[in-house]
């Protein structure tokens, strides 16, 4: 927890924004544009013409019910939708339809945090600044692309539970996993339908009481939320240290300066005037359509991790590497199918996240979906077994997978055209470890001695003769009893 300044405890909680990936807008037949032309999916709904009338998008609540539900939230019976009153370009109406009081759902919980609420409302337009809309218009003005306004969000809001910024990224990336998986969202930082908001303050260690937070905005990716959190416990750190007060500011991280500027500060809940939205009926969800959310859920990654650990035993990083990750985890349930019990979940598990994930990165694509390569999960886990049964050496399995990277195929095919195969013949092995003994006296002094790391370059000499078909074990087993050690 070296990112927490000494002497503090961190309290972050955040609020997400996702938009959601329905055939219209929330409360208009508009198609919903992610990248066309400004300003061609409007009508008078979403523009907020007097004498206009919403109508609430069923996918939207279907869709939002799929979320509540996923984060084991409680739904309300009847929740209603309020008027938030703000003025701003990227807002015709004056205000946004979103919830208040009586939220969508409740009381939640996602992996260790709990979450305090999930309501439904809909995004405003995007507003182009200077540097965007200054070659058209000249510095310092702004344009407003309506395609956005109005386009359905789901906001989820934790309590203050999480304590250190590289728990907040995993977590958010969690969130991001089960949200993606629901196939309700693109769920994209950079792209902006997925932001996440990170609310911060610092504590004396040892003290139960909440100091004052800042709000941060505006991180477009996981990476940055965690350094903008960084940094802004550094500042409050600097403040708090220096007998100064946090003050409760909406503050915008740069990522390439790692600086953080106020935008505003903090309003209030009064601020917005909330008012019950007079032109829509009450959100009642029936149990049809609770029952039709439920059933759409399938296994979400938090259930998959705890049956990865109790099932099939995976220690519990392991299993939240997996589970966590939609395409690994589909990848690594592939080959276990596959397997059907010729090698064990941990082993092919270990291969999948370790030797295949390095090999994809190596190969150049950061976020290759492993069922994409040329590896096979059949191969992959008959490769496992062959290691596990101690027909293929590690290091030789290792170049095996270098060839199905490649060019995929069948790995037994590969050890027996390649001669791979693990040196079963201890005679053979003993001869190539008598001539290691030979080569390098000093070294074999030194184990003689009792210096367990001398053992390095003598079972060296022996993965290069065999080309990387010895065991690793046998063949310190064998340095060991020709040396007279252990
Ligand atoms: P506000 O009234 O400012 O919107 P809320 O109580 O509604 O504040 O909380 C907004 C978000 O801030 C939530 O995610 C909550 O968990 C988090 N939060 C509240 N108090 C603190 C605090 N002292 N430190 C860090 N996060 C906090
Ligand atoms: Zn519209
Ligand atoms: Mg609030």
């Amino acid at each position: 927890m070296a990112s927490v300044p000494a002497g503090y405890e961190a309290v972050i909680g955040l609020e997400i924004h996702c938009q959601l990936r329905t055939r219209t807008k929330m409360f208009c037949g508009c198609e919903p544009s992610f990248g066309d032309e400004p300003n061609v999916h409007t009508c008078p709904i979403c523009l907020g013409h007097p004498g206009t009338l919403p109508v609430t998008n069923a996918q939207a609540v279907q869709f939002a019910l799929q979320i509540a539900l996923a984060l084991g939230c409680e739904i309300a019976p009847r929740s209603i939708f309020h008027r938030k009153n703000y003025f701003y370009p990227d807002l015709p109406k004056g205000y946004q339809i979103s919830q208040y009081d009586i939220p969508l759902a409740r009381e939640g919980r996602l992996g260790d945090v709990r979450i305090h609420r999930v309501h439904l409302e809909e995004d405003a337009a995007k507003l182009l600044h200077a540097s965007e809309s200054g070659r058209i218009h000249g510095s310092g003005s702004s344009l407003v692309d309506f395609n956005r306004g109005g386009t359905p969000l789901v906001e989820i809001v934790t309590e203050p539970d999480l304590r250190d910024p590289g728990e907040a990224r995993e977590w958010a990336q969690l969130l991001r996993t089960t949200i993606k998986q629901l196939g309700v969202s693109d769920v994209n930082m950079e792209e902006g339908s997925l932001r996440v908001d990170a609310n911060v303050s610092l504590r004396p260690e040892g003290s139960d009481e909440l100091g004052t937070k800042a709000e941060l905005k505006n991180m477009n990716s996981f990476r940055f939320l965690e350094r903008g959190i960084e940094a802004e416990l550094e500042r409050q750190a600097a403040l708090l240290d220096a007998g100064e007060q946090v003050a409760q500011d909406t503050l915008h991280f740069d990522p390439r300066s790692g600086t953080l500027t106020p935008l505003r500060s903090k309003e209030y809940a009064h601020d917005y005037r909330y008012l019950p939205e007079p032109d829509l009926v009450p959100l009642a969800p029936t149990e049809e359509m609770l029952a039709e959310a439920l059933a759409a859920l399938g296994e979400l990654p938090a259930d998959r991790r705890e049956r990865y650990e109790s099932e099939l035993e995976l220690p519990s990083k392991l299993a939240a590497q997996l589970a966590f990750d939609a395409e690994l985890s589909s990848y690594f349930e592939r080959a276990l199918e596959a397997a059907d019990g010729g090698a064990s979940a941990t082993v092919i598990a270990n291969w999948v996240t370790g030797e295949l994930v390095a090999r994809l990165r190596e190969a150049g694509d950061e976020a290759a979906d492993p069922l994409q390569s040329k590896v096979d999960p059949a191969s992959l886990a008959a490769l496992a077994g062959m290691v596990e049964r101690k027909q293929v050496a590690v290091t030789a399995a290792r170049q095996v997978l270098t060839t199905l990277v490649a060019e995929g195929g069948d790995p037994a095919a590969i050890v027996e055209r390649e001669g791979l195969g693990q040196i079963s013949d201890t005679g053979e092995l003993a001869e190539i470890v008598a001539r290691a003994i030979e080569s390098d006296p000093a070294a074999a002094d030194r184990v003689r001695e009792g210096n367990p790391k001398a053992i390095g370059p003598l079972v060296g000499f022996v993965m290069r003769e065999t080309k990387g078909r010895a065991d690793g074990g046998e063949v310190t087993r064998l340095i060991h009893s020709k040396l007279g050690v252990g």
